[in-house]
């Protein structure tokens, strides 16, 4: 069987329960055989003249995975200069692995605005997709969604496939309502984010005095 793996992008500014909780039950739910953390080196959605260092948010990243042997930390988009696009990183991937079949983990919400990304198109030439949300009433929005950005998308038993191969699936998860603009929040108002984020994480934020100005 070919091997099938999980890719979890983001920011991670820092990495959360949120993100490694969706990926532990991803990676279960679709039998994965490893998910792959990117960090974005510079995201291309997002404007944030404090966002921190790649380094540093790599570092956070492989604190918060340590330990587990299927998560791994990837990275390539710190690497690269400029924007990091995804269809780039995934489209490097689909060639240094080329025996590896692709899950992209996306959350709902970046799905709606997937219309907008660089080349979104290309990037289901490279990938399947998962979208993973808070519970079963999101399966509207979902549907409404493939079908306005995939027209040619065809529906199977439990997910979409398009002409070309790759499926598109919805994918309820137990989303814990954390989040890593909250936790910068918490932290440079002086109180705990603890608890919402891996204890060695924390520790790295604190030493560090990530977040306080
Ligand atoms: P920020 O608050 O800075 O936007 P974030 O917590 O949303 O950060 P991102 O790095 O933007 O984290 O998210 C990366 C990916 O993880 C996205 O696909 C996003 O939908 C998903 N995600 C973010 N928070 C959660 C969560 N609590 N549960 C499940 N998935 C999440
Ligand atoms: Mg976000």
């Amino acid at each position: 069987m070919t091997a099938r793996w999980g890719i979890l992008g983001g920011t991670f500014d820092p990495i959360h329960l949120g993100h490694l909780r969706a990926a532990e039950e991803v990676y279960e739910a679709l039998r994965l055989e490893k998910v792959l953390f990117i960090p974005a080196g510079q995201p291309p959605h997002k404007y944030r003249p404090d966002l921190s260092p790649f380094e540093i948010r790599l570092q956070l990243v492989k604190a918060a995975i340590k330990g587990v042997d299927y998560f791994e930390a990837l990275d390539w988009e710190g690497l690269r200069p400029g924007p990091s696009y995804s269809v780039e990183t995934l489209e490097l991937l689909n060639r240094s692995f080329a025996c590896v079949d692709f899950y992209f983990i996306l959350g709902l919400d970046a799905f709606v605005s997937f219309g907008s990304w660089y080349r979104f198109q290309d990037i289901l030439s490279f990938t399947h997709l998962v979208i993973i949300s808070r519970g079963p009433g999101d399966i509207g929005l979902f549907q409404k969604t493939v079908q306005k950005l995939f027209p040619q998308a065809l529906p199977e038993a439990s997910f979409w496939r398009l002409p070309e191969g790759k499926t598109i699936r919805f994918l309820p998860v137990t989303r814990l309502d954390i989040s890593a603009t909250k936790i910068r929040s918490l932290v440079r108002q002086g109180r705990s984010p603890r608890f919402l984020l891996p204890e060695a994480v924390w520790e790295i934020i604190n030493k560090q005095k990530l977040y306080t100005a």
